[in-house]
Protein backbone atom coordinates (compact mmCIF):
# COMPACT_ATOMS: atom_id res chain seq x y z
CA UNK A 1 0.00 0.00 0.00
CA UNK A 2 1.15 3.63 -0.60
CA UNK A 3 0.18 6.75 0.70
CA UNK A 4 -0.93 8.28 -3.11
CA UNK A 5 -3.69 5.02 -2.90
CA UNK A 6 -4.97 6.96 0.36
CA UNK A 7 -6.72 10.18 -1.37
CA UNK A 8 -3.90 12.94 -0.17
CA UNK A 9 -3.03 15.44 -2.64
CA UNK A 10 0.27 16.11 -3.99
CA UNK A 11 1.53 19.26 -1.52
CA UNK A 12 0.73 16.38 1.39
CA UNK A 13 2.87 13.42 -0.38
CA UNK A 14 6.02 15.85 -0.71
CA UNK A 15 6.07 16.23 2.36
CA UNK A 16 5.57 12.51 3.76
CA UNK A 17 8.04 11.85 1.15
CA UNK A 18 10.20 14.32 3.11
CA UNK A 19 9.55 12.75 6.17
CA UNK A 20 11.22 9.42 4.80
CA UNK A 21 7.76 7.57 4.99
CA UNK A 22 7.34 5.05 2.83
CA UNK A 23 4.10 3.10 3.74
CA UNK A 24 1.09 4.06 5.90
CA UNK A 25 0.96 2.08 9.01
CA UNK A 26 -1.88 0.12 9.61
CA UNK A 27 -3.50 2.82 11.44
CA UNK A 28 -2.83 5.64 8.92
CA UNK A 29 -4.06 2.98 6.17
CA UNK A 30 -7.66 2.95 8.14
CA UNK A 31 -7.97 6.68 9.55
CA UNK A 32 -7.13 7.98 6.59
CA UNK A 33 -9.45 7.05 4.15
CA UNK A 34 -12.64 7.41 6.76
CA UNK A 35 -11.95 10.96 7.87
CA UNK A 36 -11.51 12.26 4.32
CA UNK A 37 -14.91 10.43 4.07
CA UNK A 38 -15.71 12.91 6.94
CA UNK A 39 -16.93 10.23 8.90
CA UNK A 40 -16.60 10.35 12.73
CA UNK A 41 -13.45 7.90 13.85
CA UNK A 42 -13.16 6.29 16.95
CA UNK A 43 -9.15 4.81 17.26
CA UNK A 44 -7.68 2.71 19.92
CA UNK A 45 -3.82 3.63 19.28
CA UNK A 46 -1.11 3.59 21.03
CA UNK A 47 2.12 6.45 20.77
CA UNK A 48 4.27 4.67 18.12
CA UNK A 49 1.99 3.72 15.72
CA UNK A 50 1.82 6.61 13.82
CA UNK A 51 -1.78 7.55 15.17
CA UNK A 52 -0.21 11.77 14.58
CA UNK A 53 0.06 11.35 10.81
CA UNK A 54 -3.04 9.25 11.11
CA UNK A 55 -5.28 12.05 11.71
CA UNK A 56 -3.25 15.06 10.78
CA UNK A 57 -2.64 14.11 7.32
CA UNK A 58 -6.31 14.01 6.24
CA UNK A 59 -6.48 17.44 8.52
CA UNK A 60 -4.72 19.04 5.84
CA UNK A 61 -5.90 17.98 3.90
CA UNK A 62 -9.90 18.62 4.25
CA UNK A 63 -9.04 21.83 5.47
CA UNK A 64 -7.08 22.96 2.72
CA UNK A 65 -9.92 22.52 0.17
CA UNK A 66 -11.85 24.91 2.65
CA UNK A 67 -11.83 28.70 2.80
CA UNK A 68 -8.96 29.41 5.69
CA UNK A 69 -9.45 30.92 9.63
CA UNK A 70 -10.53 34.29 10.07
CA UNK A 71 -9.43 36.04 12.69
CA UNK A 72 -9.60 34.26 16.55
CA UNK A 73 -11.12 31.64 14.27
CA UNK A 74 -10.55 28.07 14.32
CA UNK A 75 -11.46 25.54 12.08
CA UNK A 76 -10.25 22.28 13.40
CA UNK A 77 -9.20 21.39 17.35
CA UNK A 78 -7.07 19.47 18.70
CA UNK A 79 -7.23 19.23 22.30
CA UNK A 80 -4.00 17.01 24.55
CA UNK A 81 -3.36 15.98 27.45
CA UNK A 82 -0.05 17.54 28.18
CA UNK A 83 1.70 20.47 26.67
CA UNK A 84 4.93 17.71 25.69
CA UNK A 85 2.41 16.18 23.46
CA UNK A 86 0.40 19.57 21.84
CA UNK A 87 3.80 20.26 21.00
CA UNK A 88 4.98 17.09 19.24
CA UNK A 89 1.74 17.26 17.43
CA UNK A 90 2.29 21.25 16.63
CA UNK A 91 5.43 20.17 15.30
CA UNK A 92 4.04 16.80 13.14
CA UNK A 93 0.98 19.21 12.04
CA UNK A 94 4.33 22.36 10.64
CA UNK A 95 5.64 19.46 9.14
CA UNK A 96 3.11 17.24 7.39
CA UNK A 97 1.53 20.97 6.37
CA UNK A 98 4.92 22.57 5.14
CA UNK A 99 4.08 22.79 1.79
CA UNK A 100 0.34 24.36 2.39
CA UNK A 101 -1.17 27.94 3.25
CA UNK A 102 -2.93 26.70 6.28
CA UNK A 103 -2.08 28.47 9.73
CA UNK A 104 -1.38 26.43 12.96
CA UNK A 105 -0.38 27.24 16.93
CA UNK A 106 0.00 25.48 19.49
CA UNK A 107 -1.33 26.71 23.23
CA UNK A 108 -0.73 25.23 26.86
CA UNK A 109 -0.08 26.30 30.23
CA UNK A 110 2.64 26.73 32.06
CA UNK A 111 3.84 29.87 29.53
CA UNK A 112 2.64 33.15 29.57
CA UNK A 113 -0.92 33.97 27.89
CA UNK A 114 -0.07 36.90 25.33
CA UNK A 115 2.22 35.75 22.92
CA UNK A 116 -0.64 32.73 22.74
CA UNK A 117 -3.31 35.44 22.52
CA UNK A 118 -1.28 37.28 19.69
CA UNK A 119 -1.08 34.26 17.47
CA UNK A 120 -4.58 33.31 17.57
CA UNK A 121 -5.64 37.20 16.44
CA UNK A 122 -4.36 36.19 13.01
CA UNK A 123 -6.75 32.78 13.44
CA UNK A 124 -5.58 29.35 12.78
CA UNK A 125 -6.97 26.66 10.92
CA UNK A 126 -5.81 24.56 13.19
CA UNK A 127 -5.29 24.75 17.10
CA UNK A 128 -3.39 22.48 19.17
CA UNK A 129 -4.04 23.20 22.86
CA UNK A 130 -4.13 21.33 26.35
CA UNK A 131 -7.86 21.56 27.85
CA UNK A 132 -7.00 24.28 31.00
CA UNK A 133 -5.56 26.81 28.75
CA UNK A 134 -7.97 26.75 25.96
CA UNK A 135 -10.80 27.12 27.99
CA UNK A 136 -8.56 30.23 29.51
CA UNK A 137 -7.99 31.70 26.55
CA UNK A 138 -11.86 30.82 25.69
CA UNK A 139 -12.87 32.51 28.35
CA UNK A 140 -10.45 35.80 27.91
CA UNK A 141 -12.06 35.68 24.31
CA UNK A 142 -9.06 35.29 21.93
CA UNK A 143 -10.33 32.25 20.35
CA UNK A 144 -14.11 31.68 18.56
CA UNK A 145 -15.04 28.31 17.38
CA UNK A 146 -18.39 29.27 15.43
CA UNK A 147 -16.62 27.86 12.30
CA UNK A 148 -15.13 24.93 13.80
CA UNK A 149 -15.21 21.94 11.21
CA UNK A 150 -13.41 19.34 13.30
CA UNK A 151 -12.31 18.56 16.79
CA UNK A 152 -9.95 15.92 17.61
CA UNK A 153 -9.39 14.28 21.27
CA UNK A 154 -5.63 12.90 21.20
CA UNK A 155 -4.73 10.11 23.85
CA UNK A 156 -8.71 11.00 25.31
CA UNK A 157 -7.78 8.33 27.81
CA UNK A 158 -4.86 10.32 29.22
CA UNK A 159 -7.27 13.15 29.24
CA UNK A 160 -9.51 11.49 31.48
CA UNK A 161 -6.73 9.97 33.61
CA UNK A 162 -5.74 13.66 34.50
CA UNK A 163 -8.76 14.59 35.61
CA UNK A 164 -9.81 16.86 32.66
CA UNK A 165 -13.27 15.46 32.08
CA UNK A 166 -14.89 19.01 33.11
CA UNK A 167 -12.94 21.06 30.59
CA UNK A 168 -13.69 18.55 27.81
CA UNK A 169 -17.49 18.85 28.86
CA UNK A 170 -17.06 22.73 28.70
CA UNK A 171 -15.16 22.52 25.86
CA UNK A 172 -17.84 20.46 23.76
CA UNK A 173 -20.30 22.61 25.01
CA UNK A 174 -19.15 25.55 23.40
CA UNK A 175 -18.58 23.92 19.98
CA UNK A 176 -20.62 23.53 17.09
CA UNK A 177 -22.97 21.10 16.99
CA UNK A 178 -22.13 19.94 13.54
CA UNK A 179 -18.40 18.88 13.18
CA UNK A 180 -16.34 15.89 12.87
CA UNK A 181 -15.09 14.10 15.85
CA UNK A 182 -12.00 12.11 16.09
CA UNK A 183 -11.18 10.10 19.21
CA UNK A 184 -7.63 8.70 19.84
CA UNK A 185 -7.01 7.00 22.52
CA UNK A 186 -4.65 4.26 23.72
CA UNK A 187 -7.09 1.88 24.95
CA UNK A 188 -11.64 1.65 24.72
CA UNK A 189 -11.79 1.65 28.48
CA UNK A 190 -15.39 2.01 29.90
CA UNK A 191 -15.06 4.96 30.52
CA UNK A 192 -14.04 6.03 27.19
CA UNK A 193 -17.00 4.01 25.61
CA UNK A 194 -18.82 6.63 28.03
CA UNK A 195 -17.31 10.10 26.90
CA UNK A 196 -17.35 8.75 23.05
CA UNK A 197 -21.22 8.36 23.62
CA UNK A 198 -21.80 11.96 23.92
CA UNK A 199 -18.76 12.47 21.08
CA UNK A 200 -18.59 10.48 18.15
CA UNK A 201 -22.01 10.27 15.76
CA UNK A 202 -21.99 6.60 14.49
CA UNK A 203 -18.14 6.14 14.52
CA UNK A 204 -15.83 4.35 12.37
CA UNK A 205 -13.80 2.31 14.77
CA UNK A 206 -9.97 1.08 14.89
CA UNK A 207 -8.13 -0.55 16.58
CA UNK A 208 -4.51 -1.33 16.18
CA UNK A 209 -3.56 -1.92 19.50
CA UNK A 210 -5.47 -4.72 21.17
CA UNK A 211 -6.23 -3.94 24.68
CA UNK A 212 -3.48 -3.38 27.19
CA UNK A 213 -1.42 -5.69 25.54
CA UNK A 214 2.05 -4.76 25.43
CA UNK A 215 3.69 -3.69 22.45
CA UNK A 216 4.93 -6.60 20.29
CA UNK A 217 8.51 -5.64 19.45
CA UNK A 218 9.70 -5.35 23.19
CA UNK A 219 11.76 -7.61 25.10
CA UNK A 220 10.86 -7.37 28.89
CA UNK A 221 11.91 -9.04 31.92
CA UNK A 222 12.48 -7.58 35.87
CA UNK A 223 15.34 -7.74 37.95
CA UNK A 224 14.78 -8.68 41.46
CA UNK A 225 16.52 -6.68 43.78
CA UNK A 226 16.40 -4.74 47.63
CA UNK A 227 14.85 -1.03 47.32
CA UNK A 228 17.79 0.48 48.77
CA UNK A 229 20.18 -0.95 45.93
CA UNK A 230 17.80 -0.27 42.75
CA UNK A 231 20.21 3.44 41.80
CA UNK A 232 23.20 1.08 42.05
CA UNK A 233 21.81 -1.81 39.81
CA UNK A 234 21.04 0.92 37.46
CA UNK A 235 24.16 2.68 37.07
CA UNK A 236 25.73 -0.97 37.14
CA UNK A 237 23.38 -1.73 33.99
CA UNK A 238 23.60 1.28 31.71
CA UNK A 239 27.81 1.47 32.55
CA UNK A 240 27.98 -2.31 31.87
CA UNK A 241 25.26 -2.65 29.60
CA UNK A 242 26.75 0.45 27.66
CA UNK A 243 23.43 1.43 26.89
CA UNK A 244 23.43 4.89 24.59
CA UNK A 245 19.95 6.08 26.21
CA UNK A 246 17.24 4.91 28.26
CA UNK A 247 14.16 6.62 29.66
CA UNK A 248 13.70 5.23 33.39
CA UNK A 249 10.51 6.16 35.37
CA UNK A 250 10.11 6.72 38.83
CA UNK A 251 7.11 6.87 40.53
CA UNK A 252 7.20 9.93 42.22
CA UNK A 253 8.63 13.02 41.73
CA UNK A 254 11.08 13.37 44.56
CA UNK A 255 11.91 10.03 43.33
CA UNK A 256 12.93 11.24 40.29
CA UNK A 257 15.18 14.24 41.23
CA UNK A 258 16.41 11.81 43.58
CA UNK A 259 17.83 9.19 40.94
CA UNK A 260 19.18 12.07 38.40
CA UNK A 261 21.35 13.17 41.14
CA UNK A 262 22.64 9.62 42.01
CA UNK A 263 23.35 8.99 37.92
CA UNK A 264 24.84 12.54 37.39
CA UNK A 265 26.74 11.85 40.91
CA UNK A 266 28.13 8.56 38.81
CA UNK A 267 29.18 10.64 36.10
CA UNK A 268 25.80 9.35 33.74
CA UNK A 269 24.58 12.83 32.27
CA UNK A 270 20.74 12.68 33.26
CA UNK A 271 18.08 14.85 33.42
CA UNK A 272 14.25 14.86 34.91
CA UNK A 273 11.07 15.45 33.80
CA UNK A 274 7.98 16.14 35.91
CA UNK A 275 5.26 18.02 37.06
CA UNK A 276 6.93 20.37 39.18
CA UNK A 277 9.68 21.24 36.74
CA UNK A 278 9.05 24.12 34.64
CA UNK A 279 8.06 24.33 31.25
CA UNK A 280 11.52 25.92 30.35
CA UNK A 281 13.27 22.91 31.81
CA UNK A 282 11.43 20.61 30.95
CA UNK A 283 11.75 21.51 27.20
CA UNK A 284 14.84 22.07 27.88
CA UNK A 285 15.48 18.13 29.20
CA UNK A 286 13.71 16.47 26.06
CA UNK A 287 15.86 18.78 23.99
CA UNK A 288 18.64 17.93 25.29
CA UNK A 289 17.75 13.87 25.89
CA UNK A 290 16.59 14.11 21.90
CA UNK A 291 20.04 15.58 20.99
CA UNK A 292 21.45 12.76 22.85
CA UNK A 293 23.21 15.51 25.27
CA UNK A 294 22.01 13.40 28.44
CA UNK A 295 22.02 9.80 28.54
CA UNK A 296 19.51 9.08 31.04
CA UNK A 297 15.61 10.63 30.80
CA UNK A 298 14.26 10.40 34.56
CA UNK A 299 10.38 10.80 34.08
CA UNK A 300 7.20 10.35 36.09
CA UNK A 301 4.45 8.99 34.46
CA UNK A 302 2.08 11.71 33.39
CA UNK A 303 5.21 13.94 32.10
CA UNK A 304 6.51 11.21 29.77
CA UNK A 305 2.60 10.12 28.62
CA UNK A 306 3.03 10.49 24.58
CA UNK A 307 6.46 11.60 24.11
CA UNK A 308 7.63 11.12 20.93
CA UNK A 309 11.25 9.86 21.07
CA UNK A 310 12.68 7.68 18.55
CA UNK A 311 13.86 4.39 18.72
CA UNK A 312 14.28 4.52 22.40
CA UNK A 313 16.68 1.06 22.98
CA UNK A 314 15.38 1.09 26.58
CA UNK A 315 12.98 1.71 28.88
CA UNK A 316 13.37 0.88 32.99
CA UNK A 317 10.48 1.16 35.51
CA UNK A 318 12.73 2.06 38.45
CA UNK A 319 9.44 1.36 40.53
CA UNK A 320 6.67 -0.69 38.99
CA UNK A 321 3.86 1.79 38.83
CA UNK A 322 0.97 1.95 41.16
CA UNK A 323 -1.96 1.62 38.31
CA UNK A 324 -1.21 -1.24 35.90
CA UNK A 325 -1.78 0.00 32.92
CA UNK A 326 1.03 2.71 32.84
CA UNK A 327 3.03 -0.17 32.61
CA UNK A 328 1.95 -0.86 29.25
CA UNK A 329 2.07 2.80 28.12
CA UNK A 330 5.48 3.02 29.76
CA UNK A 331 7.15 -0.27 28.13
CA UNK A 332 5.41 1.57 24.47
CA UNK A 333 7.98 4.11 24.73
CA UNK A 334 10.53 1.32 23.54
CA UNK A 335 10.48 -0.71 20.82
CA UNK A 336 9.29 1.96 18.58
CA UNK A 337 10.16 3.05 14.33
CA UNK A 338 11.05 -1.24 14.09
CA UNK A 339 13.41 -1.37 16.67
CA UNK A 340 13.03 -4.30 19.49
CA UNK A 341 13.35 -2.36 22.52
CA UNK A 342 14.01 -3.35 26.43
CA UNK A 343 11.89 -2.90 28.76
CA UNK A 344 13.40 -3.62 32.56
CA UNK A 345 11.73 -3.18 35.81
CA UNK A 346 13.42 -2.99 38.97
CA UNK A 347 11.74 -4.83 41.53
CA UNK A 348 11.27 -5.03 45.40
CA UNK A 349 9.31 -7.15 47.53
CA UNK A 350 7.46 -5.05 48.69
CA UNK A 351 6.00 -4.41 44.68
CA UNK A 352 4.76 -8.20 44.54
CA UNK A 353 0.81 -6.52 44.64
CA UNK A 354 1.51 -3.86 41.46
CA UNK A 355 3.71 -6.78 40.01
CA UNK A 356 0.65 -9.30 39.94
CA UNK A 357 -1.52 -6.41 38.42
CA UNK A 358 1.20 -5.72 35.62
CA UNK A 359 0.97 -9.13 34.58
CA UNK A 360 -2.64 -10.19 35.14
CA UNK A 361 -3.40 -7.36 32.54
CA UNK A 362 -0.92 -8.35 30.48
CA UNK A 363 -1.50 -11.61 30.73
CA UNK A 364 2.12 -12.34 30.46
CA UNK A 365 4.32 -13.33 33.36
CA UNK A 366 7.51 -11.11 33.06
CA UNK A 367 10.65 -13.24 32.90
CA UNK A 368 12.83 -12.84 36.18
CA UNK A 369 17.04 -12.37 35.71
CA UNK A 370 19.12 -12.13 39.11
CA UNK A 371 22.41 -10.24 38.90
CA UNK A 372 25.06 -11.72 41.01
CA UNK A 373 25.96 -8.78 42.88
CA UNK A 374 22.60 -8.00 43.92
CA UNK A 375 20.61 -11.17 45.04
CA UNK A 376 18.22 -9.60 47.31
CA UNK A 377 17.62 -10.15 50.82
CA UNK A 378 14.41 -9.35 50.30
CA UNK A 379 12.91 -12.48 48.12
CA UNK A 380 10.64 -11.61 45.95
CA UNK A 381 7.80 -14.45 46.13
CA UNK A 382 6.83 -15.80 42.81
CA UNK A 383 4.23 -15.16 40.80
CA UNK A 384 0.94 -17.02 39.06
CA UNK A 385 -0.58 -16.16 36.22
CA UNK A 386 -4.55 -14.17 37.10
CA UNK A 387 -6.69 -14.89 34.34
CA UNK A 388 -10.11 -13.53 36.00
CA UNK A 389 -11.34 -11.13 34.33
CA UNK A 390 -10.30 -7.59 35.45
CA UNK A 391 -13.22 -5.19 36.43
CA UNK A 392 -12.98 -1.48 36.11
CA UNK A 393 -11.85 0.32 39.35
CA UNK A 394 -13.25 3.49 40.83
CA UNK A 395 -10.99 6.71 40.11
CA UNK A 396 -8.46 7.51 42.88
CA UNK A 397 -5.95 10.34 43.17
CA UNK A 398 -2.58 9.47 42.25
CA UNK A 399 -0.20 11.27 44.74
CA UNK A 400 2.56 11.71 42.61
CA UNK A 401 1.17 13.76 40.02
CA UNK A 402 -1.58 15.27 42.20
CA UNK A 403 -4.50 14.05 39.72
CA UNK A 404 -7.11 11.93 39.86
CA UNK A 405 -6.94 8.72 38.08
CA UNK A 406 -7.98 5.53 36.86
CA UNK A 407 -7.45 2.14 36.22
CA UNK A 408 -7.08 -0.95 38.19
CA UNK A 409 -4.78 -0.23 41.38
CA UNK A 410 -3.32 -3.48 42.18
CA UNK A 411 -3.50 -3.39 45.89
CA UNK A 412 -6.36 -5.03 47.63
CA UNK A 413 -7.21 -6.42 44.20
CA UNK A 414 -4.73 -10.01 43.87
CA UNK A 415 -5.59 -10.98 47.11
CA UNK A 416 -6.58 -14.31 46.11
CA UNK A 417 -3.41 -15.04 44.09
CA UNK A 418 -1.82 -18.06 45.26
CA UNK A 419 1.85 -17.06 46.92
CA UNK A 420 4.25 -18.70 47.02
CA UNK A 421 7.64 -18.94 48.96
CA UNK A 422 11.19 -17.04 48.44
CA UNK A 423 12.55 -19.78 46.38
CA UNK A 424 16.05 -18.71 45.36
CA UNK A 425 16.59 -19.32 41.87
CA UNK A 426 19.92 -21.79 41.32
CA UNK A 427 20.28 -20.54 37.76
CA UNK A 428 19.84 -16.85 37.08
CA UNK A 429 16.44 -17.28 35.88
CA UNK A 430 13.27 -18.55 36.57
CA UNK A 431 12.96 -22.56 35.65
CA UNK A 432 9.45 -21.89 33.73
CA UNK A 433 11.32 -18.99 31.88
CA UNK A 434 14.14 -21.12 30.73
CA UNK A 435 12.42 -22.13 27.17
CA UNK A 436 10.78 -18.90 26.87
CA UNK A 437 11.77 -15.92 25.07
CA UNK A 438 11.26 -12.55 26.81
CA UNK A 439 8.95 -11.05 24.05
CA UNK A 440 5.85 -9.35 24.81
CA UNK A 441 3.12 -10.64 22.40
CA UNK A 442 -0.07 -9.26 22.27
CA UNK A 443 -3.32 -11.18 23.04
CA UNK A 444 -4.69 -13.49 20.75
CA UNK A 445 -8.16 -12.41 18.60
CA UNK A 446 -8.62 -8.47 19.73
CA UNK A 447 -8.28 -7.02 16.82
CA UNK A 448 -5.00 -6.09 14.93
CA UNK A 449 -1.37 -5.82 15.68
CA UNK A 450 0.29 -3.17 15.45
CA UNK A 451 3.27 -3.08 13.05
CA UNK A 452 6.22 -1.36 14.36
CA UNK A 453 6.94 1.01 11.83
CA UNK A 454 9.66 2.02 9.71
CA UNK A 455 12.27 4.05 11.03
CA UNK A 456 11.69 7.68 10.33
CA UNK A 457 14.41 10.71 9.19
CA UNK A 458 15.71 12.46 12.11
CA UNK A 459 14.88 15.67 10.41
CA UNK A 460 12.98 17.48 13.45
CA UNK A 461 13.60 20.56 15.51
CA UNK A 462 13.67 20.55 19.10
CA UNK A 463 9.73 19.22 20.67
CA UNK A 464 9.14 22.29 22.45
CA UNK A 465 9.14 26.18 22.02
CA UNK A 466 9.05 28.30 24.83
CA UNK A 467 5.88 30.88 23.43
P1 LIG B 1 3.09 8.61 16.65
O1 LIG B 1 2.48 7.27 16.92
O2 LIG B 1 2.19 9.51 15.97
O3 LIG B 1 3.69 9.18 17.92
O4 LIG B 1 4.32 8.39 15.63
C1 LIG B 1 5.44 7.63 15.99
C2 LIG B 1 6.62 7.85 15.08
O5 LIG B 1 6.39 7.21 13.83
C3 LIG B 1 6.93 9.30 14.78
O6 LIG B 1 8.31 9.49 14.99
C4 LIG B 1 6.59 9.48 13.32
O7 LIG B 1 7.47 10.38 12.71
C5 LIG B 1 6.78 8.08 12.76
N1 LIG B 1 5.90 7.75 11.63
C6 LIG B 1 4.61 8.11 11.47
N2 LIG B 1 4.11 7.59 10.32
C7 LIG B 1 5.09 6.85 9.77
C8 LIG B 1 5.20 6.05 8.58
N3 LIG B 1 4.16 5.89 7.76
N4 LIG B 1 6.36 5.45 8.32
C9 LIG B 1 7.42 5.60 9.18
N5 LIG B 1 7.40 6.33 10.31
C10 LIG B 1 6.25 6.94 10.61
Amino acid sequence: MSFSKLGLSAPILKAIEDQGYTEPSAIQAQAIPAILDGQDVMAAAQTGTGKTAGFTLPLLETLSKGELAQSNQVRALVLTPTRELAAQVAESVKNYGQHLPLKSTVVFGGVKINPQMMALRRGADILIATPGRMMDLYNQKAVRFDKLEVLVLDEADRMLDMGFIHDIKKILAILPKKRQNLLFSATFSPEIRQLAKGLVNNPVEISVTPRNATAVSVEQWLHPVDKKRKTELLIKLVKDGRWDQALVFSRTKHGANKITKQLEDAGIRASAIHGNKSQGARTRALSDFKDGRIRILVATDIAARGLDIEQLPHVVNFDLPDVAEDYVHRIGRTGRAGATGKAISLVAADELDQLRAIERLTQKLIERRYEDDFMPTHMLPDTTLDTRPIKPNKPKRNKSDGAPRQGNSPRGKQGNAPKSGNRRPTDGRRSEDKSQPAKADVTPGQGLRSKPLAPARRNRRPATQEK
